[in-house]
């Protein structure tokens, strides 16, 4: 199709104004497109990506948010909205671990750990690695986590850490979501940090990362809100959509016909919303999706940061979140005064295999820190916020059955002009952070306006991940 300036404009409607939607509609208005509209149920842009702002004044993202981007695109686009208004922030993570705290990657920097636990995971790494690698082999995550870690790394990092963050046990996962995300194991490196006494944090893309100064990481999307503003309708609930009728049915009963859907909403939800006709075997393929949902706990305290961390990975059972960060050393802007407050944020996961009590997640949170030794019980007096984030969706599960599913769903719904793209859009995890969503976004615009079909690279997982 090309719809280029003078040509008739096709009607798009693009459901969710998150960093999918967002990129999709900063692209088309670049390209001079006019006619088509954003619906958006929040009554603000930046999705998953968002920011909100507690009753105290504290600013927290839905989970720590590192920025790294694969494309010069979005490098560019973040340029254009942010200018110099951005930190720029060295990565420091760390992993909490039988009472301390270790470099990360884990298995590079075991030799922090009590002698037992060192000579387990090294006694694992060797035995697994006996046999060559053959990544082939492994059916599912578990296996690989066996199969690469050994039996040490999996029983004291790798297994108990994943269920942590996926809510899904790792026999429920394929191993294809993995690209870059975790480090495997070099032997020697680990035997040689061990031996050598050698500190090794020097891992993954995410060296240095920016920041946006000002509204926390949904700073970055209010951004494009000026850009996009004609064409977004905000608090616009979608609750169906009509394929045969080519129209896209709202919350209050009113109907947006379309030529092509933009579909960035959660992929089983838009399957389950369908009206007319949609076949058996879809409608079983969407059922079979997996996800996790979360709670992202903000604690706000009246104290200088006692800490330059950036964030932290917590394995073990004496605290119910995977992940905290250090938020307001990401940017002063994010609490009142950062001389005398700062800002913790902590994600906790939950699904039908791991269920959490909302009613205590506050306190079991400020409990698991006191544990965890991020606050002492006297801290306790300081805290002057708490603030909860509740969403459903929010990791697609790279679920064994995934990629069978996703291959029956897209061809059809893309065979009655419904494309359904983003993190929960396309359900690719690996392609799923804000860059790939952007990039989703712009390159379903390319594709569609300009026959650019080669080129839908990040939504296929062929590039980026
Ligand atoms: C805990 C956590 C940590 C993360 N960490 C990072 C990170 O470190 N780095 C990184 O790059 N990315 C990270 N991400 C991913 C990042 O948030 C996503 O890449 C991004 O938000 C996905 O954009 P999206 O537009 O595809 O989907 P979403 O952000 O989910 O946006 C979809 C939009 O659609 C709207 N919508 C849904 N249903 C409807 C409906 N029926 N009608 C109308 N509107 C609807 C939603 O309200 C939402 O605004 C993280 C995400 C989470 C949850």
């Amino acid at each position: 199709m090309n719809a280029g300036p003078g040509a008739e404009q096709p009607r798009i409607v693009v459901i969710g104004a998150g960093p999918t939607g967002l990129g999709a509609a900063y692209r088309l208005r670049e390209l001079g497109y006019t006619n088509f509209v954003m619906l958006e149920s929040r009554n603000k842009v930046g999705g998953l990506a968002a920011s909100e702002t507690s009753a105290n004044g504290f600013i927290y993202d839905i989970g720590g948010h590192v920025l790294f981007s694969h494309y010069e695109y979005f490098d560019k686009l973040f340029d254009t909205l942010l200018g110099d208004e951005y930190q720029l922030l060295l990565r420091e993570s760390w992993v909490w671990m039988c009472d301390r705290f270790l470099p990360y990657p884990f298995q590079n920097n075991i030799k922090y750990l009590p002698k037992e636990v060192v000579y387990e995971c090294l006694m694992g790494v060797i035995e697994a690695q006996k046999q060559p690698l053959d990544m082939s082999k492994f059916r599912n995550f578990e296996e690989l986590i066996l199969g690469v870690f050994g039996k040490g790394i999996a029983k004291h990092f790798m297994t108990p850490y994943n269920f942590k963050v996926w809510a899904h046990p790792a026999s429920l996962m394929n191993k294809e979501w993995i690209g870059e995300r975790v480090s495997v194991v070099d032997i020697a490196r680990v035997l040689g940090n061990v031996v050598l006494d050698r500190d090794d944090a020097g891992w993954g893309p995410n060296s240095t990362f920016k920041y946006p100064r000002h509204g926390g990481t949904g700073g970055l999307f209010e951004r494009m809100r000026p850009y996009v503003n004609d064409q977004l309708r905000l608090g616009a609930s979608v609750v169906g959509v009509d394929a045969d009728a080519k129209e896209v049915v709202l919350e209050d009963g009113t109907r947006e016909p379309y030529d092509m859907l933009l579909s960035t909403m959660p992929l089983d939800l838009l399957v389950s919303s369908m009206k007319g006709t949609v076949p058996d075997e879809v409608r079983c393929q969407a059922s079979r999706l997996r996800h996790s949902g979360s709670y992202i706990i903000g604690v706000g305290l009246r104290q200088p940061t006692p800490s330059n961390k950036c964030w932290m990975y917590f394995p073990e059972d004496n605290a119910p979140f995977y992940r905290v960060t250090y938020l307001s050393n990401y940017s002063p802007e994010v609490v009142p005064d950062a001389t005398t407050h700062y800002s913790l944020l902590a994600e906790v996961s939950h699904s039908e295999f791991k269920p959490v009590d909302r009613g205590r997640v506050i306190e079991d949170t400020i409990q698991g820190m006191v544990n965890t030794r991020l606050l002492s019980e006297r801290d306790r007096a300081d805290i002057v916020d708490t603030h909860v984030i509740e969403r459903e969706h929010t990791y697609p599960t790279p679920s064994v059955e995934r990629d069978a599913a996703l291959g029956v769903l897209h061809p059809w719904l893309e065979s009655r002009d419904i494309y359904s793209r983003g993190r929960f859009g396309a359900w690719r995890y690996e392609v799923g952070n804000m860059d790939h969503s952007v990039a989703q976004g712009v390159e379903w615009v390319n594709r569609v306006l300009q026959d650019d079909v080669a080129n839908e690279l990040t939504y296929l997982a062929k590039r980026g991940c």
